[in-house]
């Protein structure tokens, strides 16, 4: 459905089809239908600081700016830091974040 012919296509607009589809992936990945690979790992090596400090998290959360719009994912899986607070995201939550990244 495309009414506004006149905008060109590199012009990123999040809409609300795009936001329901997020919604609906996280809300898939809530019910455990997918468990993270990630997960039970603890104390691991983290890439910014070095210590062995990188954990298991799944209370992750993603900032994005889209067309001055901040946008937060939460909920997100993967590894956290409990030093320094660097995040590694797991594919799942990759997968999200990218569908979003695309659109910048
Ligand atoms: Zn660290």
């Amino acid at each position: 459905m495309r009414t506004m012919g006149d905008i060109p296509e590199n012009i990123p607009i999040i809409t609300q089809e795009m936001m329901e589809k997020t919604t609906t992936e996280i809300a898939k990945r809530n019910t455990g239908e997918k468990e993270s690979p990630m997960r039970g790992i603890k104390d691991i090596k983290c890439p910014s600081c070095g210590d062995n400090t990188m954990s298991y998290a799944d209370d992750l959360a993603f900032d994005v700016i889209l067309s001055g719009e901040r946008i937060v994912i939460p909920n997100l899986t993967g590894l956290k830091c409990s030093k320094c607070g660097e995040a590694a995201f797991d594919a799942s939550s990759t997968k999200i974040i990218d569908s979003l990244n695309l659109m910048t």
